[in-house]
């Protein structure tokens, strides 16, 4: 179930519903997909042209074989690209912006998105890419779903506060089908035991499929992006009880202590619960400091020592200019038009209450 926008149009349903069944859900899920998200105003593009249905090779659940993944290898230069990302993340713009790879080992940008979405810094898609290539490599499945990230030259972006400068991505959960197996991603949002449903049609109980979060697959993409150096990432939002599945996992498994507590560090969910998706948040390169990035808090002793060591001081966030604010629609707004939905989907709306509000951890970096 889609109860975040992010899944506008959402892959799995349609590929394993085929067009017909997709068209008959289409009506009540689409409505819905607004619903919730715009709570916290967090993030989402439901108001993006929805470009057509992903092609027959990216709705199989099979991974695809040695031959398929080398011709999708993307062969891209990194040091070819010169980006920078100017101002803040909410009032912001991206020059020489980079695309994501519609499909690359190991991750995709979701084809129910709009492309025009998915351009951002040199580091943040190399880190991206970089991520899903490592859990592919190392634990195979299906590839990451990436949502939206910015336009090509950043700017407001259609019911997102944020995303305008090439630093912001939303990332769907890894996720099992009822088989155990891996599926491909929807913006379903999971519990506290890792369940969760893609309702489909939010009116028709008979098409429910249950999922659950991939930890495995899913602590590995976050650990590839904390160890990445170069990547720079600052900030993950989730839901406060799947960091704890998370943080659970990390500590049964062979991860570095370091890694650990950045992701302790790094973690928060904001208003906005952050149960159907992460939203990644990257810091500045200090050359974009100098350009004019700017960096929101927090700021953490490891990362202003980084920039010491480049010689380079944080710089507090621009007035964010009235022009630059992206239309968010409120949760009124969105759930006055979800329309109808059958008993589980309300039992599972219910629930979901348990874990919506803001919790106040305590955490130095989590206000
Ligand atoms: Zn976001």
């Amino acid at each position: 179930m889609r109860l975040c926008t992010q899944t506008f149009g959402g892959n799995g349903a349609r590929a394993k519903l085929g067009y017909t069944s997709a068209r008959k859900m289409a009506g009540s899920k689409l409505k819905l997909l607004v619903l919730l998200w715009a709570a916290g105003g967090g993030c989402s593009a439901a108001n993006a042209p929805v470009p057509p249905p992903a092609s027959p090779s990216s709705t199989s659940n099979e991974r695809p074989t040695d031959s398929d993944v080398a011709a999708l290898e993307p062969q891209i230069d990194w040091e070819a690209y010169d980006s920078t990302s100017l101002r803040n993340p909410n009032d912001g713009a991206l020059r020489a912006g980079v695309p994501l790879p519609l499909r690359a080992p190991g991750i995709r940008f979701n084809p129910a998105r709009d492309p025009r979405a998915r351009y951002g810094t040199v580091e943040v898609v190399r880190a991206l890419v970089q991520a899903g290539a490592r859990v592919d490599r190392e634990l195979g499945g299906l590839p990451v779903t990436v949502n939206d990230l910015s336009y090509e030259q950043g700017g407001p972006l259609p019911r997102h506060r944020s995303h305008q400068n090439g630093r912001d991505v939303d990332v769907f959960f890894y996720q099992l089908g009822p088989d155990g197996k891996p599926i491909e991603s929807v913006g379903a949002f999971f519990d506290p035991e890792g369940a969760g449903v893609d309702f489909r049609d939010l009116a028709d109980p008979s098409d429910d499929v249950p999922l659950t979060i991939d930890i495995p697959r899913t602590w590995l993409f976050l650990q590839a992006l904390i160890e990445d150096e170069r990547a720079l990432l600052q900030h993950i939002y989730v839901a406060e009880h799947l960091r704890a599945l998370l943080l659970e996992y990390a500590e049964v498994q062979d991860v570095p202590a370091a890694t650990r507590a950045r992701f302790e560090d790094m973690t928060c969910q904001p208003a906005y619960p952050h149960d159907d998706h992460f939203h990644f948040r990257f810091f500045c390169t200090p050359d974009d400091i100098e350009e004019g990035c700017r960096d929101s808090a927090p700021m953490y002793p490891w990362h202003l020592k980084r920039l010491l060591e480049a010689g380079v001081e944080p710089r507090p966030l621009t007035r964010a200019r009235p022009e630059a604010r992206a239309k968010i629609v409120t949760h009124e707004e969105a759930r006055s038009t979800a329309g109808p939905m059958d008993a589980e989907v309300e039992r599972w709306l219910d629930r979901r209450a348990q874990w919506i509000e803001k919790p106040h951890p305590g955490r130095p970096y989590c206000p």
